[in-house]
């Protein structure tokens, strides 16, 4: 998306990058970008830094990496909100979030992964063949975790197109046993990254880590809880955009920026101001994570006179909440409360998974939602499996709820868009 005066073609080159599909990539993410989040009216002024951050997104930050790389820092690429990034931090490391939210090179994809595997993954798949993630290039280990069936299994083809593939294990069940695995790879990823990096992780580091990425979700979730107003004082948009640089920006400045639109939001709530009049329409999105640029629904939604109060999803709430401890006295203690935090994140791929359909309704609560749309990529099993008990008992405890199944190409918008109309009248009625 960079419109730079910098050249930073070498740099790409340098990483490999197909510059030609890149270039093709940028054209097309600029384009969405300024039609989506530009034409939003009553911005607050804090966005100009995310707009920023954005329109740097393959140039001034991946300079930053690549510095970063000069100085002997380790890159680590992730695809999981549970991989803790404290460890990172604590060997002097830089983590990115790897997911990709559009479709690239689809045709070549679907020659090495099944047609219905979920547009998360095919996208992964997509950016890795067609050179165009400066992100993925830049890596020095990628870190894939067992989580769904359909990444386990296409981490088995990445590690083959990706040098030093790390793959995690992962419990299924929150059960002790469950823990003492959560743990035990925790220990062993933390070793890895010990190699790696050429660094011990010590008490002090592994603090000052947790402490770094504490204050990183608590200034996202200070921005949750300001959505709780009406009018709400900054777009569902603007705030997935905020969630969604959370997994690439350098984390204090991320923090800082965060907690400086935050000040903005208090103002214009003690001045009941918003970016939607009072009384709009109030719509809570839960389930599969949206990965940049993937606004396609939060833009129909926000498109119809309705404004989005909060994410469940693990870019939103499901994967900034809670913190760790910094209790601890020793490394071990300290990995066991980062464990404890961890394993609060109620993903779809656990079983049974009650408390996060106790999480979207608190949420619907606190935010004043007037109606939930869950919203699950095709072929993810997970997500869809559970929306559907999730619509029932939402339905019987009075909130309205819509359940949509999409992917990343623009071939159902007319549909989404004829749906979630009805579905905002309805709750109009
Ligand atoms: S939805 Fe589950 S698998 Fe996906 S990022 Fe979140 S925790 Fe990881
Ligand atoms: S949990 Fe769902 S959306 Fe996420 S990678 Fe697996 S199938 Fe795709």
């Amino acid at each position: 998306m960079s419109e730079a005066t910098v050249d930073y073609r070498p740099m790409w080159n340098e990483l490999g990058l197909n510059l030609e599909a890149h270039d093709e990539l940028l054209g097309v993410l600029s384009q969405s970008y300024s039609d989506i989040f530009m034409k939003q009216k009553n911005r607050p002024e804090g966005m100009a830094y995310f707009d920023f951050v954005m329109s740097e997104v393959h140039g001034l930050r991946i300079k930053e990496l690549m510095d970063a790389k000069r100085d002997g820092r380790k890159i680590i690429g992730t695809y999981c909100t549970f991989v803790p990034e404290e460890l990172v931090i604590a060997v002097d490391g830089v983590m990115v979030g790897l997911c990709a939210g559009a479709d690239f090179a689809l045709e070549e994809v679907e020659k090495i992964l099944p047609r219905n595997t979920c547009a998360l993954i095919k996208s992964t798949f997509g950016f890795k063949i067609g050179q165009v993630c400066p992100y993925l290039e830049a890596c020095d280990m990628v870190i894939g975790e067992n989580t769904c069936d359909g990444k386990k299994k296409a981490y088995e083809i990445l590690n083959n197109l990706v040098p030093n593939f790390y793959a995690m294990d992962m419990p299924q069940m929150k059960t002790a046993e469950g823990r003492v695995l959560l743990k035990s790879e925790y220990l062993k990823l933390m070793a890895k990254l010990e190699e790696l990096s050429g660094k011990t992780i010590t008490i002090e580091s592994l603090k000052k880590a947790i402490t770094i990425v504490n204050n990183k979700r608590a200034a996202v979730q200070r921005l949750a809880q300001l959505r709780h107003a009406d009018p709400a004082p900054v777009s569902g948009l603007d705030s997935l955009l905020i969630n969604q640089v959370y997994f690439y920006d350098n984390p204090v400045r991320f923090t800082e920026s965060v907690n400086k639109i935050c000040d903005e939001l208090e103002t214009r709530i003690t001045e009941n101001s918003g970016v939607y009049p009072t009384g709009t329409t109030r719509v809570l999105l839960s389930g599969c994570p949206m990965a940049v640029p993937n606004w396609k629904v939060p833009s129909i939604i926000e498109g119809m006179n309705a404004v989005i109060v909060g994410e469940e999803s693990c870019v939103g709430e499901r994967g900034f909440q809670g913190e760790v401890s910094t209790e601890g006295e020793t490394v071990n203690e300290l990995m066991d409360a980062i464990v404890d935090r961890y394993l609060q994140i109620d993903c779809a791929i656990f079983t049974p998974n009650s408390q996060r359909l106790e999480h979207i309704k608190e949420m619907a609560e606190k935010y004043k939602a007037d109606g939930i749309i869950l919203y699950s990529l095709n072929f993810c099993a997970p997500y869809l499996m559970e929306s559907f008990n999730i619509e029932k008992e939402l339905e019987n405890s009075g909130i309205p709820t819509l359940r949509i199944e999409t992917d990343y190409s623009q071939e159902d918008n007319g549909q989404l868009k004829t749906r979630i109309e009805a579905f905002i009248e309805r709750i109009n009625d």
